[in-house]
C-alpha cells in the first residue's frame, strides 16, 4: 500500500511550489484512477430539517441561531425528491438533517423501507449522533451507509466548538466504529481551517482517516458563519499564527489528494463547500486531485435557502435537473463518466467501471 508517514504529509501541507504539487496531484489521480476507475458517482441530497437542538459553534443550523426561519419536509416532499433522484439516474440518495428529534426513529425508518421498496437506490442517512438502537432499526430497515464527519481528530478542539449533547455520549470516532459494526457504509470527514487547527493537527486527520477504514471522507474547507461564536470571533481557539491551517482551497486539495493516496478505494466527493469557495473551479478540481464522487442537490428549491450551514452556498438557486446537467458536463469536460448503481466501496455494478480501472492499470504496467 501507497504511504506517507507524518512528517511528509505536513510537509506537503506546507508545500507552496506549484510544480511540486502538480506531482502531487498527479499522483493522488492517478491512484484514483487505478483504485476507483474514471467513474464519477452522483449522490442526489435531500435535506430533510434545518430543525437542530445541537450549539456547534461553528454551524448556521446551530439551535442559538434565532435568525434563521427553520424547515422540515413532509413525507410527500421527501418522496416526490426520491423519484427525481431515479428519474435524472442517480444511484443513492443522501438524507441528511440536522439533529432533530421530530425526525423519530419510526418515521425515518418507514421513509427508508419505502425507498428501498420502490426503489432500487442506496440510502446514505446524515442525520446526526443518534442513538445506537436507531442506528441499528435504520439498518435493519435498509439504510445503506452514514455519514458523520468528526471534524477534526484533535480532542480538544472538537470539545470545544462541539459540545456535548449528553454528558458522557460517545463521541464520534466511537460512534463510526458503531456504525461499521452495524454493517453500515461509514463516511467520516473533517472540515479544513477551523480556527485553532494547527497544519500537524490537519496530519494527524489523514492518518486518522486510514486507521479507521472510512468507506467515504468528505474534506471541505471551514466557512466562517457570522451567526455562530466561531464566525463571529466571539470564540477565538488560541493557537500559535505559525501554526494555524488556512481554510484555503489549495489546503482542501493537499488534504483531498493525500487522503486518495492513503485510503486509495474510498469514496471522495468533491464537496459543497469546495463549491461555495470556487464556484467556477472548486467542483472540478476536487475531481482532478483525487475526488470521485459528487452530491447534487435535490431538496425543493423553496427549502434550500434555509439550510444555511455557512453562507453563500453553492447551488442554491438552480432546480435539480439543473444541478444534474451541470455536473454531468463538468464530469464529461474531464473526459470522466458518471457511474451509474449505488457505486459503493466493495460493489462494483457498472462494467464501465471495471473497464476503466482495468485500462488505467495496464497502462501503468506499460509505462513502468
Ligand atoms: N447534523 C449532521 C451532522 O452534524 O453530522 C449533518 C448535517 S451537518 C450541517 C453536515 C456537515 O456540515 C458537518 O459535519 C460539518 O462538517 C459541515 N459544516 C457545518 N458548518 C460548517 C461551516 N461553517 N463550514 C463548513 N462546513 C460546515
Ligand atoms: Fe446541528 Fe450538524 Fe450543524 Fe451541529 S453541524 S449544529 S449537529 S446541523
Amino acid at each position: 500500500m501507497a504511504d506517507l508517514s507524518k512528517a511528509e504529509i505536513l510537509q506537503w501541507l506546507k508545500e507552496s511550489e506549484p510544480k511540486r504539487l502538480q506531482d502531487l496531484y498527479r499522483r493522488s489521480d492517478l491512484v484514483r484512477k487505478q483504485h476507483v476507475g474514471d467513474a464519477v458517482h452522483l449522490r442526489g441530497l435531500i435535506e430533510l430539517s434545518s430543525h437542530c437542538v445541537r450549539q456547534c459553534m461553528y454551524c448556521g443550523l446551530r439551535q442559538a441561531n434565532q435568525s434563521l426561519p427553520r424547515y422540515r419536509m413532509t413525507l410527500n416532499e421527501v418522496e416526490d425528491c426520491v423519484r427525481l433522484a431515479e428519474k435524472l439516474g442517480y444511484g443513492t440518495v443522501v438524507m441528511q438533517a440536522g439533529e432533530d428529534d421530530a425526525l423519530t426513529s419510526d418515521w425515518i425508518a418507514e421513509v427508508v423501507r419505502w425507498i428501498k421498496r420502490e426503489t432500487a437506490l442506496a440510502v446514505t442517512l446524515s442525520l446526526g449522533e443518534r442513538r445506537e438502537e436507531e442506528l441499528r432499526l435504520w439498518r435493519q430497515a435498509g439504510a445503506d451507509r452514514y455519514l458523520l464527519r468528526f471534524e477534526t481528530s484533535n480532542p480538544g478542539l472538537f470539545r470545544l466548538i462541539h459540545p456535548q449533547r449528553v454528558p458522557d455520549s460517545p463521541d464520534r470516532l466511537t460512534l463510526l466504529r458503531q456504525l461499521k459494526s452495524l454493517g453500515y457504509e461509514a463516511g467520516g470527514g473533517v472540515m479544513v481551517g477551523i480556527p485553532g487547527q494547527s497544519y500537524e493537527s490537519l496530519a494527524e486527520d489523514v492518518l486518522m482517516f486510514r486507521a479507521l477504514d472510512l468507506d467515504m471522507i468528505g474534506i471541505g474547507p471551514y466557512i466562517p458563519h457570522l451567526a455562530t461564536p466561531l464566525g463571529s470571533g466571539a470564540l477565538c481557539p488560541e493557537i500559535d499564527p505559525a501554526e494555524q491551517a488556512p481554510n484555503s482551497e489549495e489546503v482542501v486539495y493537499k488534504m483531498m489528494a493525500m487522503t486518495r493516496i492513503l485510503c486509495p478505494d474510498a469514496n471522495i466527493p468533491s464537496t459543497t463547500a469546495l463549491a461555495t469557495i470556487n464556484k467556477t473551479h472548486g467542483r472540478k478540481r476536487g475531481l482532478s486531485v483525487g475526488a470521485n464522487v459528487v452530491m447534487p442537490n435535490l431538496t425543493p428549491v423553496k427549502y434550500r435557502s434555509l439550510y444555511q450551514i455557512y453562507p453563500a452556498k453553492a447551488c442554491i438557486e438552480e432546480s435539480a435537473t439543473d444541478c444534474s446537467e451541470c455536473l454531468r458536463g463538468q464530469i464529461h469536460s474531464l473526459g470522466r463518466f458518471a457511474g451509474q448503481g449505488p457505486g459503493g466501496r466493495r460493489i462494483c455494478e457498472d462494467p464501465r467501471e471495471v473497464v476503466s480501472r482495468g485500462h488505467s492499470q495496464l497502462v501503468q504496467l506499460q509505462t513502468q
